[in-house]
């Protein structure tokens, strides 16, 4: 038998201390629409408490963590990978539980957050400034700096696998952090807190201030003293979080939406392609900034394709996430009130449904569930396929040739992602070239989460990088030294 979930601690990290917030958040389970368990709800009072803290930290007024060396840095990253993957079941199944995504998916998230230390661990000593060549008598070079207070805002599709590539990040390039998660998931990040506490990590290095958006999240947005913040989230937020920063000159990075086209041509490996473009866009039920939700589809080959997703899509089962079926619920009951009143409005415009998923026999009741489906049929310019709609639903649309796949391609105000299905080598590079979106993928579709590579948007899906060394860079700031020695 499973033993019961322990729920980490529920309060606010700030200073090194556990903070209780004078009101408290429920956390829901998605899979059964029930209260599991309560969290902080932090405001301005103790936003402004963290961000004092981490700059005391950063200034070395509090702890120990501004005398760190890089080195000292990277040992203590390496060892938070480790623990985290000894700590690997228990942070899954929180996972699990509060987004309610099938337990190998949240297996698979823990897997990435551990390598996100791993990683960023193993390049903290690594980051250096460069020497320029200029006058004769002069010395000129550039020191990598970190920035001082980063605050960072997280949502609840991916938290743990984004708290790794966020603070993994700071804390390597020697930042402090105040995070705030989201207030619909946010159990891994903070059992992932308390693991860093028991490591040793220095009091306000890491600040952790659960609360609701407009609240904790406008707090620390807002916030005078911080020196540089990434948020993750929706674009809609994400203009009123750059708004607030603006105030003060903070430099914002911008992880937002997507609406990632696939492109299959007639010359492609069906057989390849079919997993992607199923995986592409019932992972963690649609809720993917980097799904791959719209079908591009040459004419010559869209029947034969569309066949074997209608297979494909009706063989799928949803249910709870820890019955670890093909898809789980999403994350709460707005979201799919949101969803169907689209796919309802998608229906009277006469879109069609080619095929959808069921739920598995024998699932319980009261989970927040959308069936992936595969729509066709649609109206040019329809909002099925400009807006993200955060749910297991592809769109189709058929091409006939190269240029107009390009067209339809970009026909978005995203620009997050887009998968390539040709084996021809010359156009595969036109098409990368041509694509207006931060990853382009080809004959693969998000090279198996690569936490090594840079990512980011265009247009609407944001600016700045994240993962990978540019990741790194990001959280850094470059000053030119330039000594005249005579
Ligand atoms: P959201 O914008 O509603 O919330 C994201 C975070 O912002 C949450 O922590 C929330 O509490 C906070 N927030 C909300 N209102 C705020 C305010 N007024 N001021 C400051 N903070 C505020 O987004 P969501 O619904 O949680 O997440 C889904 C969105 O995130 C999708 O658009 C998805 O594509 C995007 N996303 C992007 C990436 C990426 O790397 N590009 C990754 C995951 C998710």
């Amino acid at each position: 038998m499973t033993e019961p979930l322990e729920y980490p601690r529920p309060q606010a990290l700030i200073g090194g201390e556990w903070v209780t917030t004078p009101h408290t958040l429920e956390v829901e389970t998605p899979s059964r629409g029930e209260v599991i368990t309560r969290i902080a709800r932090c405001q301005a009072a103790e936003v402004g408490a963290a961000v004092q803290a981490a700059r005391q930290a950063f200034s070395g007024e509090l702890g120990e963590w501004a005398s760190w060396t890089a080195r000292r840095r990277s040992e203590w990253l390496l060892g938070f990978a480790a623990t985290i993957e000894a700590d690997h079941e228990r942070l899954a199944r929180l996972e699990c539980a509060d987004t309610g995504k099938p337990m190998t998916q949240a297996r698979g998230d823990i897997t990435a957050c551990a390598r996100y230390f791993r990683f960023y661990g193993g390049a903290a000593d690594k980051l250096h400034g460069e020497t320029i060549p200029f006058e004769n008598d002069f010395a000129v070079m550039t020191l990598r700096e970190p920035y001082g207070v980063c605050a960072q805002i997280i949502p609840w599709n991916y938290p743990a696998q984004i708290f790794g590539r966020c603070v993994a990040a700071a804390l390597a390039a020697g930042n402090t952090v105040v995070l705030k998660p989201a207030e619909d998931a946010c159990l891994s990040v903070l059992r992932l807190a308390e693991l860093a506490v028991e490591q040793g990590l220095p009091a306000g290095a890491l600040n952790l201030v659960p609360g609701l958006g407009h609240e904790a999240g406008a707090a620390l947005s807002a916030h005078p003293d911080i020196d540089h913040l990434s948020f993750t989230g929706s674009p809609e937020t994400g203009t009123l979080v750059t708004q607030a920063a603006a105030e003060h000159h903070v430099p914002v990075t911008m992880e937002l939406g997507g609406k990632s086209p696939q492109l299959v041509f007639d010359d492609a490996d069906l057989d390849a392609a079919l997993p992607f473009l199923v995986r592409g866009i019932i992972q963690n039920a649609g809720q993917t900034c980097s799904a791959g939700s719209r079908l591009l589809v040459q004419r010559s080959v869209a029947d034969r394709v569309l066949e074997r997703l209608a297979e494909r899509f009706s063989a799928l089962r949803c249910d709870v996430g820890e019955a670890d079926a093909d898809c789980g619920p999403l994350i709460n009951a707005r979201q799919k009130a949101k969803l169907e009143a689209r796919l309802e409005a998608a229906a009277r415009d006469g879109i069609r449904t080619l095929a959808q998923g069921q739920m598995a026999e024998r699932a319980p009741a009261g989970g927040h569930f959308v069936m992936p489906r595969v729509l066709t049929d649609i109206p040019a310019g329809h909002e099925v396929l400009r807006e993200e709609l955060f749910g297991p639903v592809l769109a189709v649309q058929v091409f006939e040739d190269e240029a107009e796949a390009l067209a339809l391609a970009n026909a978005t105000d995203f620009g997050l992602c887009a998968g390539i299905w040709t084996r021809d080598g010359g156009r595969q590079l036109r098409l990368a070239k041509g694509i207006r979106s931060g990853q382009v993928f080809v004959n693969n579709y998000g090279a198996a989460g690569g936490i090594e590579l840079p990512f980011g948007g265009v247009g609407r899906s944001g600016h700045g990088r994240e993962k990978g060394f540019e990741g790194l860079r990001s959280y850094t700031r470059i000053k030119t030294v330039a000594l005249h020695h005579g």
